[in-house]
């Protein structure tokens, strides 16, 4: 009986953990209609060549403008969408949707940039995943070379073969991979060699506080890494002048970050995409 007293006690007082279920519970509730209600947003962070100054690529970032609660960020329900399933709606109206946006950019006469979209590891696994790229790329109309899918570095031994499969048939088609949040994930060099994926995109972590003993040491390692294999590194989550200063200096070109801007509405990057027509210089 006393013991019972204590594990109520134990529950009630912990309201961090009584937080997180009722907002799980209410996000696994809400997210099922957010696609057919349409409160999803693509926002997207501009990517540049940053010795030439020109806006490359960008990446989709998905966001939830839930009715009552505001913006969600993608960190509060990705996870709760792989946990119920939901990524995989989530995932192809992602994916359609930076196609067809990317496409209409070109459509209005801007130069072409690549749309780069987060894919989830379970998105790669499902047998009809390679048939609806495919899919997308024929009814969005867009050239696959300007397509590009970051996948995370944790790839299972078990989800291996799979996932080796289906990197191999869509980079056949023209598309490119990167490995994002390089460095920090689980998979073996030997995997990523062997996947051969053309792009690294390394970890914001890398290049937090250079100031701090061995840090430098650590991010050079992974450009020599980078070029050693010669794969293209994007470097993540560039915030300050003396972060890019290192990375030019160590010849990691190509960027992105709140240094050159936050992920944005489809209308500022086509304002960026005016500028870059207009003028070279647009950084
Ligand atoms: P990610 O793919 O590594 O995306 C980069 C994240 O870092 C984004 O957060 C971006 O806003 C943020 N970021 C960019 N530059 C800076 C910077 O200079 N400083 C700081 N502090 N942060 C910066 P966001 O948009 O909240 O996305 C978080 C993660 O959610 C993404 O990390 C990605 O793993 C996941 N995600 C986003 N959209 C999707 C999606 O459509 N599908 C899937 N499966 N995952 C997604
Ligand atoms: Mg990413
Ligand atoms: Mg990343
Ligand atoms: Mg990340």
């Amino acid at each position: 009986k006393s013991q019972e007293l204590n594990i109520s006690n134990t529950l009630r007082f912990d309201e961090s953990l009584d937080r997180e279920v009722k907002s799980i519970f209410w996000i696994k509730n809400d997210l099922i209609s957010a696609i057919s209600k349409d409160e999803l947003i693509l926002n997207y962070q501009p990517i540049y060549d940053v010795i030439r100054k020109r806006l490359i690529g960008a990446e989709a970032l998905v966001r939830w403008k839930h009715k009552e609660k505001g913006i969600i960020p993608p960190l509060e329900f990705i996870p709760v969408a792989e946990e119920t399933g939901l990524i995989h709606s989530i995932g192809k109206w992602v994916l359609f949707n930076a196609c067809k946006q990317n496409k209409r950019w070109q459509d209005l006469g801007y130069e072409p940039i690549y749309i780069s979209v987060n894919v989830s590891a379970l998105q790669m696994e499902e047998p009809g995943f390679i048939q609806f790229v495919k899919q997308t790329l024929k009814e969005s109309r867009l050239e696959p070379k300007y397509l590009q899918l970051e996948i995370t570095e944790t790839v299972s031994s078990k989800d291996y073969r799979v996932i080796e499969k289906t990197v191999k048939e869509l980079t056949s088609l023209g598309i490119s991979f990167a490995i994002d949040d390089f460095g920090t994930g689980y998979s073996s060099l030997e995997e990523l060699h062997n996947l051969n994926i053309n792009n690294i995109k390394m970890d914001k972590m890398f290049i937090d506080n250079l100031e701090h003993k061995g840090k430098e040491e650590i991010a050079k390692t992974i450009i020599s890494l980078a070029e050693g294999l010669s794969v293209n590194l994007i470097a993540e989550g560039v915030e300050t002048k003396e972060q890019l200063e290192f990375l030019v200096k160590n010849k990691c070109t190509i960027a992105q970050g709140y240094l050159f801007s936050r992920p944005v509405e489809t209308y500022k990057i086509e304002e960026l995409l005016k500028k870059t027509r207009n003028n070279h210089k647009d950084l």
